[in-house]
């Protein structure tokens, strides 16, 4: 202490000067005298850099950058001038270019009468205050613009539940606007079901409690409820008290949702297998890793000394006549990416066997070997129901087949004979009776002659269809030379009529029934040489395949239309009149017969006015 207040003898000089002392040591802060002329006259420290020596005598524009000395001095002037203290706050460069804070007062110095002989500063260093205060409204607003753009919904409340912010996140969730929600309670937030759980849950946070994973779902603007996984914490002030309570929600609605999704996904699977007999089985690339699931073991009987989970040991349970196929399948779907499907045989201990069905789908994952994920289906009881029903169905299709040939036989059979019984006695009315009769009624039994004469041969026709394979040979050792030999020498008449010219290739030893083989190349050469306009050109070829004969009539005809070359084919079905072309129509029908009854199959190529092929097979080791 310098000296006291009170009961000091000063004059006002040296008093002023004991009073400025006296402050000066009571306060950290700068204090200055300056004179009329703004000289500086006193200071309580060293300042900005000088000491008091160097400031002494020297005014603002002695110490600092003229600007700073011109903001300065103005302030000052206008106190000496109006002799009002004033108030500043402002930066100025120190000596060493330090950018220091001031704020201050600045009064009037006056005399004994109360006229103004100086300046009085009061200035404070508030650098380190400003740089703090900066500090912290820099950390605010990065706080807020976290809060603001994180994508974690925030939302903060108030002890009274009050909603204090509610950050961009929250409103994506909510498509609510944060205008809209500050200040309301957070009660309707939450829809009617989950509102006594969430007002309970945030009573708990005013009691010091916080969320943690707390599942509570929430009312979107759109009347939506979406599921939000809550964590909370609370805001205390220094004397421990709540001021408010952040919460951070997670939007789990899809998870949730996913989740439930795949639990009903997995129990219907559960059931599905459960009830139909349904392994799993995964397959890794080599058969080095072959993983049945529990259910494919059991149905398989596997025992553990036997499979080693490999495809090799597995393939010890697979019928001996199916392991090539499975494997075929294998390597099918590993080399083509094609789906797996087989139906194979597993081999029980009690050497029964059961069928299943396999099918999985390959998956390529980058950078690891491929694995075949699938199924098997026991499909036993399946099969053998479908066998024993297309066994019946078979036997059924059968026995009608033999009771409508034996229809059509024994029908056209007995026909034949009174046919036979209309057609003479008409033929004898006309020879007889023919000059006594007139033109019209010569006509009427013409009409009737020809009629029975055609009735006679369609039934004929249909006797020969019904007989294909009622009243087939044996098969034999047929040669086809042979066989071509004698239908060019039934049909010679007709060969010679029309001047046709037959080609004939090497022919084979086929076995078959020989009669049958005449019939059809009889009834072929026949058509080539009926429905044809100029002279009938016709090459017969055969060809040798791995479970077939091909042979080949091919002529110039007049050539079948595309869409008809199922119909042809089909007894009484002709694409001509009797007026252009002779036939019933039966002879097609007949070599179809014949050809499915050698194993076979008969087809045409054909162009109208082109000229048509007709091609069949008959098969080998019959
Ligand atoms: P049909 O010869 O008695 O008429 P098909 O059953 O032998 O009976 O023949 C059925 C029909 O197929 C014939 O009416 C004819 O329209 C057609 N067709 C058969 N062969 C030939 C052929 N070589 N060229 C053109 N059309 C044919």
């Amino acid at each position: 202490m310098k000296g006291k207040l009170d009961n000091q003898p000063v004059n006002i000089q040296s008093r002023e000067k004991y009073v400025i002392d006296t402050m000066f040591e009571l306060t950290p802060d700068y204090i200055t005298i300056q004179d009329i002329d703004l000289c500086y006259t006193w200071v309580s420290n060293p300042w900005a850099g000088y000491t008091e020596k160097e400031i002494i005598g020297k005014t603002d524009f002695d110490l600092f950058s003229h600007e700073d000395a011109e903001i300065l001095s103005k302030i000052k002037q206008r106190v000496l001038e109006t002799g009002k203290p004033e108030t500043c706050n402002f930066p100025v460069k120190d000596r060493e270019g330090e950018v220091i804070c001031l704020e201050g007062l600045c009064v009037p110095l006056l005399n004994s009468q109360g006229g103004i002989t100086g300046l009085i500063g009061y200035f404070r260093n508030i650098t380190e205050r400003i740089r703090m205060e900066n500090e912290l409204s820099r950390t605010k607003n990065y706080l807020e613009q976290l809060i603001n753009y994180t994508n974690a919904p925030i939302i903060v409340w108030n002890p009274a539940s009050e909603i204090k912010l509610f950050n961009k996140a929250f409103e994506r969730l909510t498509g609510y606007a944060s205008e809209e929600v500050i200040g309301k309670k957070l009660d309707f937030l939450f829809p009617d079901l989950s509102l006594s759980k969430s007002r309970a849950m945030i009573k708990q946070t005013l009691y010091g409690d916080f969320w943690e994973s707390i599942e509570i779902p929430i009312l979107c603007k759109n009347r939506e409820t979406k599921i939000v996984l809550w964590n909370s914490a609370n805001i205390y002030d220094n004397e421990q008290n709540l001021i408010s309570t952040i919460a951070q929600g997670n939007d789990i609605t899809s998870r949730k949702k996913a989740e439930t999704e795949l639990e009903e996904s997995q129990r219907k699977l559960n059931l599905a297998l459960e009830s139909g007999s349904i392994g799993i089985w995964e397959y890794h690339e080599k058969g080095q890793r072959f993983i049945l699931d529990e259910r494919l073991k059991k149905m398989v009987k596997i025992q553990q000394k036997v499979f080693d989970g490999t495809l090799g040991s597995f393939e010890k349970y697979i019928h001996d006549e199916d392991v090539q196929q499975v494997r075929d399948a294998f390597r099918r779907t590993l080399e083509n990416d094609e789906p797996f499907e087989t139906i194979f045989r597993i081999k029980l201990e009690d050497s029964t066997s059961r069928y299943l069905i396999a099918k999985g789908m390959l998956y390529k994952m980058q950078g690891e070997l491929s694995k075949i994920t699938g199924v098997a289906i026991d499909i036993t009881e399946m099969k053998e129901g479908s066998e024993r029903a297309l066994f019946k169905l078979n036997e059924e299709l059968a026995r009608s087949n033999k009771e409508l040939e034996q229809f059509a036989y024994v029908t056209s059979h007995d026909l034949q004979e009174p046919l036979r019984m209309v057609s003479s006695f008409t033929q004898m009315l006309a020879e007889r009776y023919g000059d006594k009769l007139d033109a019209d009624a010569r006509d009427y039994i013409k009409f009737a002659v020809d009629g029975s004469k055609r009735m006679y041969e369609l039934i004929n026709g249909l006797l020969a269809y019904s007989r294909v394979r009622s009243k087939g040979d044996y098969f034999t050792e047929v040669d086809i030379n042979e066989v071509l030999e004698e239908v060019l020498r039934n049909i010679s008449l007709s060969i010679k009529k029309r001047k046709a010219e037959i080609k004939i290739g090497i022919m084979p030893l086929i076995r078959a029934d020989r009669n049958q083989m005449i019939q059809v190349f009889q009834n072929l050469v026949s058509n080539s040489i009926k429905f044809s306009k100029g002279i009938p050109k016709i090459s017969i070829t055969s060809k040798e395949q791995e479970d077939n004969y091909l042979f080949s009539v091919e002529d110039n005809g007049i050539g079948i239309d595309s869409q008809y070359y199922e119909r042809i084919f089909q007894i009484f079905q002709r694409l001509v009149t009797r007026d252009e072309y002779e036939g019933t129509g039966i002879g097609l029908s007949i070599c179809k017969r014949i050809v499915e009854r050698h194993g076979g199959k008969i087809w045409v190529k054909s162009k109208p006015g082109k000229g048509s092929t007709f091609l069949f097979t008959i098969k080998k080791d019959l």
